[in-house]
């Protein structure tokens, strides 16, 4: 009996020792829930905050989110997460959470207010309250969109050209800028001493006819966004139709450079490999141009009017529609989206205007190419060069040579292949080469709205 006794006492004993070890260690475990660092900054008139909670030991229980802003307590978010299993613990370890903030439902005012957010998990600390996260944030909430004041007037553009209109913006808007159709391009200050004043080169792409979207869209630090028509009037451009012929004996000397693989069963290798280089190659091709584009300085590198390739004749022009011929059958369509200049072999380039050399190297059809950032957006391409002269980096003025025309790349003789982008959008050189296109389209509106800029 005694026996017994003595056993039953060391069996509860140790029963006791391993619950209160369990207990110490995993029911009331220190570990506080972890909130994602993303705090916002500002508050608009209407956003959702996301955050990410988690608690890794005894998973969520609850997350409370609150406003304090003139002696008022705004309940943003509350909600308690479920349990689970034997002894237990949160069903969720790691959450998303939304808290939608309306300025419009909560009626409160613009300025400082606090923004709290709690996290309690499932650990029996605290009198089974469990342990907490808390952090709080002083916000500005900003209800107002910001205005936009347009201070250029007549925007006249071709289509496949481009554009400039200068406005002021009422407050900081971290994204501004125009919107064309699908495209945006950005504006940006610092060209003007007010700093609150912006410019943007926009362009219309050859697609881009009468009837295009056209305004101007700003973003405060809050989320509040701003849409602005500003007068314009879109001119339709008709492009040339042009028919290319394509050889065996050009196809023979061209193709072999690509490295291309032709498709099993092919009946005619040089021909598959040629349609794959010009639809799939020059495809990659301009989404690299539509990329370095975004590389842009907020700075005008360039002056006056953009040089020509001296003594050169025109042998295509920009957004040509071309059709090309193989034994009198179309076998392929593409648009040129620049002009081709030919004059003596390898005859040295000069730089169009003074830049910024953005990229130099092969860049597939275009084959060995320079490119350079004129600044705001404005960028001039040079392809199927020979040699190049210049390095990334480099600052280059108007005129420089910055290497020689040759035929690399998907070219059938000596030419440059002379290419301009506003941001990333491909567009007509023709009106950069023109002095009185440029003072009527960018100089005198620039010189219009320095008389605004009076800090
Ligand atoms: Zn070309």
């Amino acid at each position: 009996m005694k026996k017994t006794k003595w056993w039953l006492f060391a069996i509860i004993t140790v029963f006791i020792i391993i619950s209160a070890g369990w207990i110490l260690v995993v029911k009331m475990e220190g570990e506080k829930p972890v909130i994602s660092e993303n705090m916002p900054e500002f508050i608009g008139k209407s956003q959702t905050f996301t955050f990410t909670i988690s608690d890794k030991r005894s998973g969520l229980r609850k997350v409370r989110s609150l406003l304090l802003k003139d002696g008022k307590q705004l309940n943003l978010l509350e909600e308690n997460f479920e349990k689970e299993g034997f002894p237990a613990g949160g069903k969720f370890r790691e959450t998303s959470i939304d808290i939608p903030v309306d300025l419009d439902k909560l009626a409160i005012s613009d300025g400082v207010a606090v923004f709290e957010l709690t996290v309690w998990d499932y650990s029996w600390r605290n009198w089974w309250h469990g342990n907490k996260t808390h952090i709080e944030k002083n916000l500005l909430i900003d209800s107002k969109p910001p205005d936009i004041e347009i201070l250029t007037k007549a925007h006249n553009v071709n289509q496949g050209g481009s554009g400039l209109v200068v406005y002021r913006l009422s407050e900081p808007c971290p994204k501004n800028g125009v919107v064309v159709g699908d495209n945006f391009f950005p504006g940006y200050s610092g060209y003007f001493k007010d700093q609150s004043i912006h410019l943007a080169f926009f362009a219309l792409d050859y697609t881009h006819g009468p009837g295009t979207k056209i305004l101007l869209e700003s973003m405060d630090q809050a989320g509040n966004i701003t849409r602005a028509g500003f007068y314009h009037h879109i001119r339709k451009k008709n492009f040339v139709e042009d028919s290319i012929k394509l050889s065996d004996q050009f196809l023979g000397w061209k193709i072999p450079e690509f490295n291309i693989q032709a498709p099993e069963n092919s009946t005619n290798p040089l021909l598959d490999k040629f349609l794959i280089v010009n639809r799939n190659m020059r495809e990659e091709n301009e989404q690299f141009f539509r990329t370095i584009g975004i590389m842009t300085e907020p700075k005008m590198y360039w002056e006056g009017t953009f040089l020509r390739l001296p003594n050169s004749a025109t042998r295509a022009g920009f957004a040509d529609h071309r059709e090309y011929l193989y034994n009198g059958e179309i076998i392929d369509r593409q648009v040129h989206l620049g002009i081709d200049l030919a004059s003596l072999e390898k005859s040295p380039i000069p730089a169009s205007n003074a830049g910024k050399i953005l990229f130099t190297g092969n860049i597939g059809i275009y084959g060995k190419t320079v490119v350079i950032d004129h600044g705001f957006g404005l960028i001039s391409v040079y392809s199927h060069l020979s040699g190049i002269d210049v390095e990334v980096g480099q600052i280059v003025a108007k005129g420089e040579t910055i290497g020689r025309t040759g035929t690399t790349g998907l070219a059938g003789g000596d030419h440059l292949h002379f290419g301009m982008m506003i941001h990333n959008i491909m567009i007509n050189p023709i009106e950069w080469w023109d002095s009185n296109w440029i003072m009527h389209n960018v100089t005198d509106k620039l010189n219009d709205v320095k008389a605004f800029d009076t800090q």
